[in-house]
C-alpha cells in the first residue's frame, strides 16, 4: 500500500495493523475467512471505476463490455456450481439478497416464518427491529431443548395455523443440517415459498459435504464471504420462473449500479470453489469443527459446566455451551482474545443471561482451514481452548497459550507477499 501510505498515512497504518493482527492470531470467527490475494486483486481493480445499472446485455450505461463478460462468467459459475436455474449475483451483502428476495416474493403484512434469532436464526429472517420484522409479520420457530434440533413438528403446526407465504430456511448459528425435504412438504402443504439462506454453510455445499437445498426451494440466498471463502457480498439463487422477478426486485427495487469489482472478485471465488482444493479445505474444516467439539466434551472440561450445544456438530462452527458454567459468554471470548484467539460471543437457546453477555461462543474453523490447518493443528487448537475456558487463567498460562498460538500462526504464514508479514 506504498501509494496509499502517501496520500493517507492515517488509513494505510491502520490496515497494516490489520493485517498484522490477522497474521499473528487465530481467526476464529465462524462467518469469516480469508480471501484469496486473487480476489483481492479483483476486487481492488479498476471496475471499482464502472457504472453498470442493469444486467449483462441490458444496461443502462455505455461501455459495459467488458463488465457484461465479468458478470456473466460469475452468474454461470455460480448456477453450475449448485445446480440452479438462475443466479442474481449482484446483491451488495447477504442482508440486501435477503431483501431483495423478499421484495420479489412479498408484500409488505404477508406472514412469514424464520428460525428465532435467539435460536440461531438471522436478523433478516424477521428479528423485530430489522427490515423483515418491520415490513412482515413473523411467526418465530425454533429448536427443541432436549436437543437442540429445529422442531419440525413445530414448523408444521405453525405454519398450518399462519399460512404463511414465505417459510425461510437457514441460521447463523446452529450446528446440524437442516431437512430440506421436510421445509419443502411443509411450503407445499400451505402454498408456501421455501427460501434457503445458506450463507454459513454454502461452501460446504459447494464442497458436496452438506445437502444441496437448491433442488428444494424456490429461492436461495447466500453470501460469497463466509465458509465460500470469496469478497464481502451476496447471491440469489432461484428457478428460472422467479428470475425476472428477483432481478427487478435487486435492479431498481432495492439497488442502483452493481459493484462490479466485486463481482468480478465473486466470479474467482466461484471458480476457486469449484476445485478439488477447495474440498480439500472444506473436508478440513469440518475436521477441525468435529475435532474441537470433541474436545470441548471432555470431562476435563466438563467439570467447569462448560458443553457443546447440540452434543456435537456436523457443519464448520461449534456453539460453546456455558449456560451452566460460571465463565459467561463475554467473559469466554475476552478470555480467548488475551491469547490471540478471535471468536464471537453468541446466544445459545433457552440462554439465561442476557444476549450482550450470553452464555455462548460461536467457534468456527473455515479461515483456518484456508490457512492450511489440518487434524493436527486443530487438536492443538482445540486444547488451547480448552485450557484457557477451564477454571481461572492466571497470567502465566495465558502467556504460555499466546505462545502456542503464537507458534500455530507461524507455522502457516497468512498473506506472506503482503507488507506486514516481515513485521509480524
Ligand atoms: N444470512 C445469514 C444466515 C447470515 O449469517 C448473515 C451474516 O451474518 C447474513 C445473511 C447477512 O450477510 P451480510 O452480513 O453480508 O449482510
Amino acid at each position: 500500500t506504498a501509494a496509499l501510505a502517501d496520500v493517507d498515512n492515517e488509513v494505510d497504518e491502520a490496515i497494516t495493523a490489520e493485517l498484522l493482527r490477522q497474521q499473528s492470531t487465530l481467526e476464529m470467527i465462524a462467518s469469516e475467512n480469508f480471501a484469496p490475494t486473487a480476489v483481492m486483486t479483483a476486487q481492488g481493480s479498476v471496475l471499482t471505476n464502472k457504472y453498470a445499472e442493469g444486467y449483462p446485455g441490458k444496461r443502462y450505461y455505455g461501455g459495459c463490455e467488458h463488465v457484461d463478460v465479468i458478470e456473466q462468467l460469475a452468474i454461470d459459475r455460480i448456477k453450475a456450481l449448485f445446480g440452479a436455474e438462475a443466479a442474481n449475483v449482484q446483491p451488495h451483502s447477504g442482508a440486501q439478497a435477503n431483501a431483495a428476495a423478499m421484495f420479489a416474493l412479498l408484500d409488505p403484512g404477508d406472514t412469514i416464518m424464520g428460525l428465532d434469532l435467539a435460536h440461531g436464526g438471522h436478523l433478516t429472517h424477521g428479528m423485530r427491529i430489522n427490515f423483515s420484522g418491520k415490513l412482515y409479520n413473523v411467526v418465530p420457530y425454533h429448536v427443541r431443548e432436549s436437543d437442540m434440533v429445529v422442531d419440525m413438528a413445530e414448523v408444521e403446526a405453525l405454519a398450518l395455523e399462519h399460512k404463511p407465504k414465505l417459510i425461510v430456511a437457514g441460521w447463523s448459528a446452529y450446528t446440524r443440517q437442516l431437512d430440506f425435504a421436510e421445509f419443502r412438504r411443509i411450503a407445499d402443504l400451505v402454498g408456501a415459498y421455501l427460501m434457503v439462506d445458506m450463507a454459513h454453510f454454502a461452501g460446504l455445499v459447494a464442497a458436496g459435504l452438506h445437502p444441496n437445498p437448491v433442488p428444494y426451494a424456490d429461492v436461495v440466498t447466500t453470501t460469497t464471504h463466509k465458509t465460500l471463502g470469496g469478497p464481502r457480498g451476496g447471491v440469489i439463487l432461484s428457478r428460472e420462473s422467479l428470475a425476472r422477478k428477483i432481478n427487478s426486485a435487486v435492479f431498481p427495487g432495492q439497488q442502483g449500479g452493481p459493484l462490479e469489482h466485486v463481482i468480478a472478485a465473486k466470479a474467482v471465488s466461484f471458480k476457486i470453489a469449484a476445485s478439488e482444493t477447495f474440498k480439500d479445505r472444506q473436508q478440513r474444516t469440518l475436521d477441525g469443527a468435529r475435532i474441537l467439539a470433541d474436545r470441548l466434551l471432555a470431562a476435563d472440561v466438563g467439570e467447569y459446566g462448560i458443553s457443546v450445544v447440540g452434543g456435537g456438530t456436523d457443519v464448520h462452527l461449534v456453539l460453546v455451551d456455558l449456560r451452566n458454567s460460571e465463565l459467561d459468554g463475554q467473559q469466554g471470548e475476552d478470555r480467548l482474545h488475551r491469547i490471540g484467539i478471535t471468536v464471537n460471543r453468541n446466544a445459545v437457546p433457552f440462554d439465561p443471561r442476557p444476549p450482550m453477555i450470553s452464555s455462548g461462543l460461536r467457534i468456527g474453523t473455515p479461515a483456518l482451514a484456508t490457512r492450511g490447518f489440518g487434524k493436527a493443528e486443530f487438536t492443538e487448537v482445540a486444547d488451547i481452548i480448552a485450557e484457557a475456558l477451564k477454571g481461572e487463567l492466571s497470567e502465566e498460562s495465558a502467556t504460555l497459550l499466546r505462545d502456542r498460538v503464537r507458534v500455530l500462526a507461524d507455522k502457516f504464514p497468512l498473506y506472506p507477499n503482503l507488507s506486514g508479514n516481515a513485521a509480524a
